[in-house]
């Protein structure tokens, strides 16, 4: 009868378990990791800047743990430094300087000058400015009129640069300036028009127009004062309004190769299956630049191009060796502070605009091209997500244990696979997307089964330690504590054994059924648990058959014997049982199960083990029934 019940409570329960669970269909170890694997992507998508940002500053460290191998490509650079102001003067120089470093490079056979430098205002030294500069009254006519005769400063400068190949810049502006700046390229297009892709801006603050108007090359210049950013993208063109312009690099690779026009290539998804939209190349001259859509180039930096410089002075002096002249662009500008611009590259040096110029030229010429083509950022979510699936699929198969080894080895993976891209084929791979992917969905599934386990484990431990139906202590826990108890207790003669029995219990099963029943044997373990004080173990036997291990705790009197204490206990709670009759439920009459119990108690004696103290409670308990139920008999 016993075990029947019992069996049938557990399947019970557990089928109501399978019923839970089953409900909730997708467990927490699951629901979890995946809210937040689809979160991740969501955020990604909407890519927040400091996501941006972060992205490239990987790129960043990895140009910086690999930078670029100087190779020899035709370029030099002639820096106004600070040994050539101390020389020559303070900036800026009369342009009739500028016309000399020009004739001077000129003749060592320069394929190309370039000026990283903004002419935009007329020379002041000019002798006709100066003779404005004179005092008023007939003491200076003579020298005025004789000032105003000598050849213009900018005029010279404009006639070498028109005898040579040069090329000279203007600076972006983001809002319209007076005039546009003169278009020396022809454009040609091959897809359609890359105008809608390029970066746009409001306007120039250009050149003199006599310089305009005598330089073979004429671009942007770039912006370095006043960005906090890191310089890391060269655009080639740029639109302002509805003109295509070249950068000052374009344009130095153009003249130096004596072509007359850029060509682009665009796609659009409309014309091509590729799926990106923007440009995909620009030809100038013989050269081919695979860009961004945009058509920008990533600069691949190397370390310290300064060195290599040229000073301007050793020009003007007619010092400059000819070999890093002859058949070279030859880049002229500055790295002194105050006069040239300066801004952070990718290795997170302070760098002048003039050693971006030369690196960006550098990059094209040495073809070192770093990409991160359109479809990457797309692969890198698809590929997050697979990661992310099969790992939370995995992990409540393989444990927590395996798949910390798999998401370790993941990372390594990841992370070295970024480093092969960058390295071998200069694809610019976020690794740090699915490191943190990975990381968010192992750490989150791992907790959840975590949780989950400790759940389920305090649960059946708690089924193993007690009695279903009633609650209290089931027999092998009972026992086991019984015993610990018994064992760390210092006086033997206060450890109290009993075993309570229901009286007439069949009669109760008999008269109000099983259901009944079950109800006063719960009833029975409410009622004497709670009569009970704390410290006591109560645990089920079986059937209605109940055992109690109790160190009684001497009241105030110190003299009172424990056998007393504990008779008097037991008298209560036998009397508190007899006085709480179970209602039955939904009875109309109130009617009430009367429950007793008749309790057999023994002491354990020295050196006698639990289970014989537990028999002559049994015995006890026989005595109890035999003299009429209901008390409390000792053994
Ligand atoms: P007494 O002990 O006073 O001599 O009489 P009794 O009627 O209690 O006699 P006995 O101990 O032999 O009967 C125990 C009865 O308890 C038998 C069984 O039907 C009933 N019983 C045992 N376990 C359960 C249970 O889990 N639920 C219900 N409803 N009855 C149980
Ligand atoms: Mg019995
Ligand atoms: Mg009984």
């Amino acid at each position: 009868m016993l075990e029947r019940l019992d069996k049938s409570q557990i399947f019970d329960s557990e089928k109501s378990y399978a019923r839970v669970s089953l409900s909730w269909k997708i467990p927490w170890s699951v629901m979890a990791p995946l809210s937040l694997l689809l979160t991740a992507t969501a955020i990604r998508l909407y890519e927040p800047a400091i996501g941006t940002e972060y992205r490239l500053q990987i790129f960043d460290r990895y140009q910086q743990l690999s930078p670029r191998v100087p190779t020899d490509v035709p370029i030099s650079i002639v820096d106004i430094d600070e040994g050539s102001l101390a020389r020559i003067g303070q900036w800026p120089w009369p342009r009739q300087q500028m016309a000399d470093l020009v004739d001077e490079l000129t003749a060592l056979g320069a394929a190309a000058i370039v000026f990283d430098v903004l002419f935009s205002e007329p020379d002041r030294l000019s002798p006709a400015r100066l003779a404005e500069l004179l005092p008023a009254g007939a003491t200076f006519d003579e020298t005025r009129a004789k000032l105003r005769d000598l050849p213009d400063n900018d005029q010279a400068f404009a006639s070498a640069i028109s005898n040579s190949n040069v090329a000279i810049g203007f600076a972006l502006t983001p809002n319209p300036g007076p005039r546009l700046p003169e278009l020396k390229p022809r454009y040609a297009t091959k897809g359609p028009a890359p105008d809608p892709y390029l970066l746009s801006f409001g306007g120039a603050i250009t050149a003199l127009p006599v310089l305009e108007a005598s330089a073979s090359g004429y671009g942007y210049l770039t912006h370095t004062v006043g960005t906090d950013e890191v310089i890391r993208r060269l655009p080639l063109f740029v639109r302002i309004g509805e003109t295509v312009y070249p950068s000052l690099a374009a344009e130095a690779l153009r003249i130096a190769q004596g072509a007359s026009n850029h060509a682009t290539k665009t796609t659009d998804p409309a014309s091509g299956n590729t799926g990106r939209a923007g440009l995909i190349n620009v030809r100038i001259g013989r050269l081919i630049v695979p860009t961004d859509p945009a058509g920008q180039i990533w600069i691949r930096y190397r370390d310290s191009v300064h060195t290599q410089a040229v000073p301007a002075w050793q020009v003007l002096s007619g010092e400059a060796p000819a070999n890093q002249v002859s058949g070279r662009i030859v880049l002229i500008g500055s790295s002194a502070v105050g006069v040239g611009d300066f801004g952070v590259n990718a290795l997170g040096d302070l760098t002048s605009s003039l050693a971006v110029q030369v690196q960006a030229i550098e990059t094209i010429l040495a073809a070192d091209y770093l990409a991160r083509p359109d479809w990457m950022a797309g692969a890198e979510i698809l590929f997050c997500l697979v990661l992310g699936a099969i790992l939370i699929w995995i992990l409540p198969r393989w444990g927590m244990a395996w798949c910390a080894g798999l998401a370790l080895l993941a990372i390594t993976a990841v992370l070295g696979g970024g480093w092969i891209a960058f390295d071998r084929y200069r694809l610019l791979l976020d690794p740090m997307y699915p490191v943190l992917i990975v990381v968010l969905v192992y750490l989150s599934g791992a907790f959840s089964i975590y949780l989950t386990t400790r759940t389920r484990l305090i649960r059946t431990t708690w089924l193993v330690e007690h009695d279903v139906l009633t609650g209290c202590l089931s027999r092998r826990t009972w026992y086991d504590r019984a015993i610990t108890s018994l064992e760390g207790c210092a006086e033997r003669q206060r450890f109290l054994v009993a075993v309570f029995d229901i009286d007439f219990f069949k009669k109760v099963n008999d008269t109000y059924g099983h259901v009944l029943g079950d109800e006063a044997l719960k009833h029975m373990v409410n009622i004497v648990t709670q009569a009970l004080k704390a410290g006591a173990s109560f645990g089920r036997l079986g059937g209605e058959e109940f055992g109690l291990a109790l160190e009684v705790v001497p009241d105030q009197d110190e003299s009172t014997d424990p056998r007393q204490t504990a008779a008097d206990v037991l008298e209560r709670v036998r009397r508190k049982l007899e006085e709480s009759p179970l209602p039955i439920p939904d009875n109309d009459n109130h009617q009430e199960i009367a429950l007793t119990v008749s309790i057999g108690a023994s002491f354990p004696l020295p050196l006698e083990s639990l289970g014989d103290a537990l028999n002559r409670a049994d015995k006890a308990l026989y005595s109890a029934k035999e003299s009429g139920r209901n008390r409390v008999v000792f053994g």
